[in-house]
């Protein structure tokens, strides 16, 4: 795709002032010497679709769209999905192309980028996914093209996890399980971690069996914060070989869109260093 004429993008969600995506695309702008401009909208929880028709109507190149809009946005591209969003059912990158709204979601590919670059090994790895909702619907895909030989997932409420298993078994390469916590072998011992709760938020971790993880295991949350989350403590503790937080997947997903609106792709690296020093 041709990058686009169309210099003003934006983030849209509710709330929206908290949003790190209007620094995060000023550093790309400035990197890579793509004029744009990038702000934050916020939308009326029942506005979405109207804001959304207004900012392409007025010229308007690209949003992002945040919480709680990503399913709406799904709808609105419909006719326009990426495989990747359709697999997620979520959209996080709409653009105008060829006069159609065009979907997709980088969310996955911006935990993918971010596990590469700690070193983690996935292709072979034995994985559990704390948590049912959107965000963890998004990185199964990637997951499972990485190469993954297993995916557990765990779930406060456990009808969630077995639907989104059995959801993804059909097209896996890796072996899909769903279930409560409670459900978990206490001898998982899995190679990586995932916490795509909203535990953290409440500073509490997700009730995982002790010895979770395997030599070398990796735990990542998908939240991030000033100081590690209660999830990375808990894994700490109970000897994960390293911990990170989500704000590297932030700032991955982030030069994904960049890349599909730009067709230029900027160098994530610095612009996480400098954003890791301002939290
Ligand atoms: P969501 O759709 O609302 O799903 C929330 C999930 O958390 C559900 O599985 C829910 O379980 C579970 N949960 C909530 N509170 C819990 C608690 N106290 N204990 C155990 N489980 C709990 O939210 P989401 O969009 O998937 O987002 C999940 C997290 O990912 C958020 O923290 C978000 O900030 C983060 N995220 C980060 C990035 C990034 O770029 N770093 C991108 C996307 C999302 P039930 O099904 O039982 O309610």
């Amino acid at each position: 795709m041709l990058p686009s004429p169309r210099t003003r993008y934006a983030v849209i969600g509710n709330p929206i002032a908290h949003s790190k995506s209007p620094w995060i695309h000023a550093r790309f702008a400035e990197q890579t010497g793509e004029p744009i401009t990038y702000e934050a909208i916020l939308a009326p929880v029942d506005g979405f679709a109207a804001q959304v028709e207004a900012f392409f109507a007025s010229g308007g190149g690209g949003l992002n769209v945040t919480v709680p809009f990503k399913l709406q946005a799904f709808e609105l591209a419909r006719a326009n999905l990426s495989p990747r969003a359709r697999a997620a059912g979520a959209v996080n990158t709409l653009w105008m192309q060829d006069g159609a709204l065009h979907g997709c979601n980088t969310d996955g590919v911006g935990l993918l980028n971010d596990l590469r670059r700690l070193g983690a090994r996935l292709a072979g790895a034995r994985v559990l996914v704390a948590g049912a909702g959107g965000a963890a619907r998004g990185i199964l895909l990637p997951l499972i093209e990485a190469g993954c030989a297993s995916i557990d997932i765990a779930n406060r409420t456990p009808s969630r996890a077995q639907e989104l298993a059995a959801a993804f078994s059909a097209s896996a390469g890796a072996v899909m399980r769903g279930g409560s916590y409670a459900d978990l072998p206490a001898d998982g011992r899995w190679d990586l971690v995932i916490n795509a709760t909203a535990s953290s938020l409440d500073d509490e971790a997700p009730p995982l069996p002790a010895g979770a993880y395997a030599p070398g295991g990796l735990a990542y949350d998908l939240m991030y914060a000033a100081r590690p989350t209660a999830f990375m403590r808990q894994a700490a503790a109970d000897g994960a070989a390293a911990v990170a937080d989500g704000l590297g997947m932030l700032v991955e997903q982030a030069a994904e869109s960049f890349f599909i609106w730009r067709g230029v792709r900027p160098d994530p690296g610095p612009v996480l260093t400098a954003l890791r020093a301002s939290l």
